[in-house]
């Protein structure tokens, strides 16, 4: 998790040294730095998302066996999790790590059992390291190739999560990566066969709205990511589905339901969008394209012509004071060229 995002957000409630430490010189540092890396990451993720896009033939819901073909080819993903076993029972047995306690009991009693399979697996070996968050703002100034301060790190080979900051916000959306860790994939973010990774921002704005929603949390990081992803759960018939796809791992589930009204292009358009809002942040240029990105996708639901569906969707979209402005924005009226000149 982006430290600077949240402290852009939320700084009041992050510790009064935090607020100190960031503010001035280091925060412009930070964002002249953050502008320069930004588009080398935008134009890596341009590449990624054509290579991806190439590499997988079109999806089509009608064409459920080609689909099936398509997909394992670019997810690598064979196994789909079937056992239902008693995870409450296994969890119960677990010594969990004390900062851990109360944030495993909420997850426990929001999240369905046959989705806690991970949480179950990775809970026993997790370990979890308090780490400076000084050194880490030094380190990223001296390093140039260190493109953000974190506030929290979670990686999914050594199970282990770094903490930077004492948030207990930062704690658990890093334990929620946990939950999801088949120990190739985190989520929607996948290993391809094609040595890119794909859904890195998809699973960073999932990842974060089910955080806000169980641990009731006023502010979010990834703001952009979580707007865009609450759009993206109107697509389903549940949205439980989505829920139920994201600790599966199962971003074949996402594309089939994207690909009912929108096409192979728009769903990697969406994905290469919501990577550049996760790792590539420019504010302006995020800021045009988050509401562009929104009208596109409220032109493929519409294709959808499911009442239900798109009443949702506008009742998202339309939250936004400025998204109705911009509706209105589209659709003016030409100048009434006979109106008389006054002198
Ligand atoms: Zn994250």
């Amino acid at each position: 998790m982006d430290l600077i995002e949240l402290y852009m957000q939320a700084f009041n409630s992050l510790p009064f040294y935090l607020t100190t430490a960031l503010s001035g010189g280091i925060f412009i540092t930070y964002i002249s730095k953050k502008i320069i890396s930004s588009s080398k990451i935008r134009k890596e993720n341009k590449l990624r998302h054509l290579k991806l896009y190439r590499s997988i033939g079109e999806i089509k819901e009608t064409n459920k066996e080609k689909n099936n073909d398509e997909l394992t080819k670019l997810t690598k993903l064979f196994f789909k999790i079937n056992d239902k076993k008693d995870y409450l029972n296994i969890i119960k047995e677990i010594k969990i790590p004390e900062e851990l306690k109360e944030i495993v009991n909420t997850f426990v009693q929001n999240i369905d059992e046959e989705n806690l399979k991970y949480c179950a697996q990775n809970l026993k070996t997790v370990k979890i390291e308090n780490k400076n968050i000084i050194k880490e703002i030094k380190n990223y100034l001296s390093n140039l190739d260190k493109s953000t301060i974190n506030g929290g790190l979670y990686y999914n080979n050594t199970n282990n999560i770094d903490i930077f900051i004492d948030s207990k916000q930062i704690l658990s959306h890093e334990f929620i990566h946990m939950c999801t860790n088949n120990k190739t994939n985190c989520g929607f973010n996948l290993d391809t066969p094609f040595n890119e990774e794909i859904g890195l921002g998809l699973n960073e704005g999932y990842t974060e709205l089910l955080n806000q929603r169980i641990f009731k949390y006023k502010h979010c990081a990834y703001s952009k990511n979580v707007g865009i992803v609450k759009l993206l759960e109107t697509f389903f018939d549940n949205p439980k589905d989505l829920e139920d796809a994201f600790f599966h791992n199962d971003l074949d589930k996402v594309i089939l339901q994207f690909c009912k009204y929108g096409t192979k292009e728009e769903f990697f358009n969406l994905l290469e969008n919501l990577d550049n809002f996760a790792t590539g942040t420019i504010p302006l240029k995020d800021f045009a394209q988050y509401h562009k990105l929104q009208f596109e996708l409220y032109e493929i639901i519409k294709r959808s012509n499911d009442p239900i569906k798109i009443q949702n969707f506008e009742n998202i979209l339309f939250q936004n004071p400025l998204n109705k402005i911009l509706k209105n924005g589209f659709h003016l009226e030409p100048l009434n060229k006979t109106s008389k000149r006054l002198k």
